[in-house]
């Protein structure tokens, strides 16, 4: 097809052209002299992502999944008992990777749509007498369902139980485009991928850790290969990998940080929060609703759009993609065909964003689902303007110009 791919799917993301460029080039020594400044630059320049000065990060060739597994069996032992909370699919995945791992989950289960429930895992870790359980994971943003939990209220549940629990926390879809406070949270392990809101092709699974975790993770113990800490750490400390690391990446990492820098972290953050509430405008105006129970928890980086009873998302994901060159994430695990996602991280702006939401009308109504086309757009447009100081009335006196001239 002519013209340019619309990748808005929930990650990977666009993959900015000067982090394109970036990566291409020559592969270098990965053991020579001159290497240790790219680690321990990335390794520095990670830490404000995450919100911490006082945590460690570090970068494996994997994705998110790999995180997870990272944080596992580094700061726990096979039979710990772990507390999870599963509140759509990749909350679920966690779950599944720690059982497949050998971990003993409980889960809290809320409705798909809703948050991390501070109380409940309040309740259960003043139930925790003997403090049995090891660690609190939570997704901080859902992917699937578009929803944003307060994991500062999840610092202060643990808190408030006195429960001397790690807090594991998936930051994949969060991480570089919504605040991060790994240190205000007392986080003990946060887990982020290369192909989100860092802007590159998937591959690296960064994880950043706790004094706690980094603690653990050096005690013996648990079956741990590519993924144990021990060697990294220590290869790391001297600004080298353990392995070949994924240097292509590496490069592109080393120019997202500096984009991230150019831009002002506070002003990424406020892009994202800018171009979700354009998106949320142009839903409302569809008449349609978001996969998010409340409007606190609606996601920065995703909406999960919630298709009208009878209709099925996959179709109009497909002829979004089929008819005018556009990806839009799906629905996973019991959201089939019931949500089609947009994802608004990354290298994203208000225009891009605007042929996408044109794309969705279109299709949306090629599935024969009522919308007016265009209404969307200008919902969002009206709202991006004012987000600006143009007030309707400049709109308004631009109009009269015009139809004068
Ligand atoms: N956690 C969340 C919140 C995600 O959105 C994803 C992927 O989309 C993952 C974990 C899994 O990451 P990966 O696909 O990089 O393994």
């Amino acid at each position: 097809m002519a013209g340019r791919h619309f990748l808005f799917v929930p990650g990977p993301t666009n993959v900015p052209d000067r982090v394109l460029r970036a990566m291409a080039r020559p592969m270098v020594d990965h053991r020579s002299s001159a290497f240790p400044a790219l680690t321990t630059g990335l390794l520095r320049d990670l830490r404000p992502v995450f919100g911490t000065t006082a945590g460690q990060p570090v970068i494996f060739a994997a994705t998110g999944t790999g995180g997870w597994e990272v944080a596992l069996v580094n700061a726990c032992r096979p039979g710990d008992r772990l507390l999870a909370v599963r509140n759509g699919q990749f909350s679920h995945l966690f779950v599944d990777a720690a059982q497949r791992l050998g971990f003993d989950v409980e889960t809290i289960d809320v409705p798909w749509g809703e948050g991390v429930p501070a109380d409940a895992i309040e309740q259960r870790l003043r139930a925790d007498g003997g403090a049995a359980i090891r660690a609190v994971l939570v997704v901080h943003n859902e992917t699937a369902t578009g929803v944003t939990s307060d994991i500062g209220a999840v610092r202060a549940a643990i808190d408030a139980a006195g429960h001397p629990a790690l807090l594991f926390v998936d930051g994949v879809s969060s991480v570089g485009s919504i605040p991060f406070r790994f240190d205000d949270w007392r986080v003990d392990a946060a887990i982020a991928g290369s192909q989100k809101g860092l802007m590159l092709p998937p591959g690296l699974g960064i994880v950043c850790l706790s004094e706690r975790a980094l603690g653990a993770a050096l005690e013996p113990g648990g079956a741990r290969g590519f993924f144990d800490l021990r060697p990294m750490l220590q290869a790391n400390a001297d600004g080298y990998f353990p392995y070949t690391p994924a240097l292509s990446l590496l490069f592109g990492l080393r120019e997202a940080l500096d984009m991230f820098a150019e831009e002002g972290l506070p002003n990424v953050f406020a892009r994202h929060a800018r171009l979700a509430s354009g998106v949320r405008a142009a839903v409302a105006e569809w008449g349609l609703a978001l996969c998010a129970a409340r409007p606190e928890l609606e996601s920065n980086t995703v909406s999960a759009v919630v298709v009208p009873d009878g209709a099925d998302a996959r179709r109009v994901i497909d002829l979004a993609f089929r008819r005018y060159d556009l990806s839009l994430g799906g629905g996973l695990g019991r959201l089939a065909g019931r949500v089609f996602r947009i994802g608004h991280l990354g290298d994203v702006n208000e225009l891009m964003l605007l042929g996408a939401l044109a794309g969705v009308e279109m299709s949306l109504a090629d599935a024969g689902i009522d919308v007016t086309l265009g209404s969307g757009v200008a919902a969002a447009q009206r709202l991006w303007r004012r987000s600006y100081g143009a007030t309707d009335g400049a709109i308004e006196s631009a109009a009269i110009t015009a139809g004068a001239s």
